[in-house]
């Protein structure tokens, strides 16, 4: 990878005029995705949010090349989407943690470094540092089955992070874990990107976690999905944000605005009773 990326001034991702159908038989199509055109900037991190369905991982997957648009094209710190994936130019963390059984964890995490030719004692160091940061230390030793699901996500997490790419690919990473381990993730997510300076594309379900960790929150539409709305999060900069910001009426306010946008339809008595206790709590 190159380290350069961010002082070239270009885009980190490009979306332009994506449409994606799948022909799922004789005849059959499913439209997953019309029309989506958007830019990621370096360091910028982006949440795409909306309904199950709605085209959310297969926007990610065609980032990532795993996957072509049927009309569009994407690009990655100027590449296409296949030199980028050639050249790793990003870590990738998926729903499925996707952990090879036969290696143990920290044989895992080391996986992009090996195949980047890093040498041995420099993946074991990085590799520690990592376990470290996703609290999994006492378990470099250990294989994945021997390890919850919550865990073998945040092994996940700790290889796309090894070889500290400019790029994160998120699919719904802290879907499976418990809300304390969430949030702890989430900060630690937020203390990375500050460090690194990463772009972030992150799918998530839930608003407050979109909300907390982005810049913007891209809100999708239901089948065919569509870009229904771009929110900016007025929340100072996605990388100086602490567990306070949690109980700010900011915070509140925007979780609002993004469920609006959602549904279309302005935030329920509860939630706005939720808000005003946040406010109430300062
Ligand atoms: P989300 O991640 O937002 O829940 P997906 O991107 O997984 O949604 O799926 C969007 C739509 O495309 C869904 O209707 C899904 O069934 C369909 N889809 C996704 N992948 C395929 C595929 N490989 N073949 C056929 N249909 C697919
Ligand atoms: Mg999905």
């Amino acid at each position: 990878m190159t380290p350069s990326h961010a002082a070239e001034g270009g885009s980190a991702v490009l979306v332009e005029g994506v449409s994606k159908v799948f022909s799922t038989g004789r005849r059959q199509q499913v439209v997953a995705l019309t029309d989506i055109d958007l830019v990621v900037s370096p360091g910028e991190f982006v949440s795409l949010i909306g309904p199950s369905g709605c085209g959310k991982s297969t926007l990610l997957r065609l980032i990532a090349d795993l996957d072509q648009p049927t009309t569009g094209a994407v690009s990655v710190f100027g590449k296409t989407a296949r030199q980028a994936r050639i050249d790793q130019d990003y870590g990738i963390a998926f729903q499925q943690a996707g952990l090879l059984p036969w290696r143990s964890i920290s044989e895992n995490i080391e996986l992009p470094l090996e195949l980047h030719g890093v040498g041995r004692r420099a993946r074991r160091e990085r590799s520690a540092e990592l376990l470290d940061l996703v609290g999994l230390t006492d378990f470099a030793d250990r294989y994945p089955e021997q390890l919850s699901g919550g865990m073998q996500q945040r092994v996940a997490i700790a290889r796309s992070l090894a070889e500290s790419p400019e790029l994160l690919l998120m699919d719904e990473p802290f879907g499976a874990l418990d809300e304390m381990t969430r949030e702890r993730m989430q900060n630690e997510l937020v203390r990375i990107c500050r460090e690194t300076a990463a772009a972030v594309v992150f799918v998530t379900h839930s608003i407050p976690e979109a909300v907390f960790l982005s810049d913007r929150v891209v809100v999708m539409s239901p089948r065919p999905g569509r870009i229904r709305d771009v929110l900016d999060v007025s929340l100072g900069s996605a990388g100086e944000r602490d567990d306070g910001l949690r109980e700010a009426a900011g915070f509140f306010a925007t979780v609002s605005a993004v469920r609006e946008a959602l549904h279309g339809t302005p935030a329920s008595a509860e939630e706005t009773a939720g808000a005003a206790r946040g406010v109430d709590n300062r």
